[in-house]
């Protein structure tokens, strides 16, 4: 079987990175990714603080010239899903959901990570009804309408932001008296007259019999339960790491992202994490980016 020198699994800004890299350093090496490149920030509707562009970018144009680059540099690229990893003697063995298992001397997860639900009532039933995770995608959906946003970090609030191109009026409903986001992205919150924070709050149900009609809420400090009338709940309360397929393997933190010394190196010997599945302060493209050049750099380092 032919072995690779090395795979990188996932293609947003991490893997993409990654594989420019690599290919750079002529390693003979292949990305994997389930479905098209991009990632999470395919779904951010514009990019403001990656350098390089004063004016924004939106998501999909900036991992769309990402994707140019890396392929430019001609690495390999195959679609495929990481069932799990093992290993061999000296190689690492990556067992795939279609195709044969590939051998590897080393590997980057750059798996990203996904969006944590709320886990209340209505929320399974009602999603692609009203309920959503995606401002980008569903946002247009709700022209002239009331919508909710759920959550206090960066997400929410940008996308809460997002929301006043076509609602008529969004609530951001957070569960402490304080937002999480950065203070530019609440300021521009604050400013905005479309936005109505409800603070100390916490959805309780989500409300609707074929699509969303309204949130039950529960203000933490009275106690008291109210119902806001929405056709439409946008839920950003944080995201998990899509490391499911190497637990037991690499050493985690107790929330599942992978940990690295400052090389990317992961607990297991040839494996290297880059990007938001990585236990690390600040999970930004840019840092995504940096891991990903970091942890190709080892591999090219740590091989030779
Ligand atoms: P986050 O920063 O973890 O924020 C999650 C928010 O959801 C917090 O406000 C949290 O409340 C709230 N929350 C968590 N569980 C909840 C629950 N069960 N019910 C109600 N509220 C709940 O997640 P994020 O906003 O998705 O951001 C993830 C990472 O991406 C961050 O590092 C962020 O900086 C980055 N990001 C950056 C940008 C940008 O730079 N423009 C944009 C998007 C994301 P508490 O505050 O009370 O914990």
């Amino acid at each position: 079987m032919d072995k690779k020198q090395l795979v990188i699994i996932g293609s947003g800004p991490a893997g993409l990175a990654a594989a420019i890299y690599a290919g750079r350093a002529e390693l003979h090496g292949l990305l994997l990714e389930k479905l098209s490149p991009g990632g999470q920030v395919l779904i951010t509707d514009r990019v403001e603080n990656y350098p390089g562009f004063p004016d924004g970018i939106s998501g999909f144009e900036l991992v769309d010239k990402m994707a140019a680059h890396a392929k430019k540099f001609g690495i390999e690229q195959r679609n495929d899903e990481v069932v799990s990893i093992e290993r061999r003697d000296d190689a690492l063995s990556i067992s795939l959901a279609g195709e044969d298992n590939i051998l590897t001397e080393a590997i980057i997860i750059a798996t990203g990570a996904t969006h944590r639900s709320l886990g209340v009532k209505g929320e399974k039933e009602l999603t692609g009804k009203g309920v959503s995770y995606c401002a980008t995608c569903d946002g247009p959906f709700f022209r002239d309408q009331v919508v909710a946003v759920v959550g206090g970090g960066d997400s929410a609030v940008q996308e809460a932001i997002f929301l006043t191109r076509f609602a008529k009026k969004v609530y951001l409903i957070h569960r402490r008296d304080e937002l999480r986001a950065t203070k530019v992205l609440q300021k521009k919150a604050f400013d905005n007259d479309s936005i109505e924070l409800v603070w100390d709050s916490v959805v309780e149900e989500i409300i609707g019999a074929d699509s969303v009609e309204a949130v039950r809420i529960r203000n933490k400090k009275t106690d008291q339960d109210s119902v806001l009338e929405v056709q439409g709940v946008f839920i950003f309360v944080g995201i998990q790491p899509n490391t499911g397929f190497v637990k037991g393997l690499v050493e985690m933190d107790e929330q599942g992202f992978i940990k690295t010394d400052e090389w990317m190196r992961t607990s297991e010997k040839g494996i290297y994490a880059a990007g938001d599945c990585r236990s690390k302060p600040l999970l930004q493209i840019v840092t995504a980016v940096s891991d990903g050049a970091t942890a190709a750099f080892a591999v090219e380092h740590d091989l030779s």
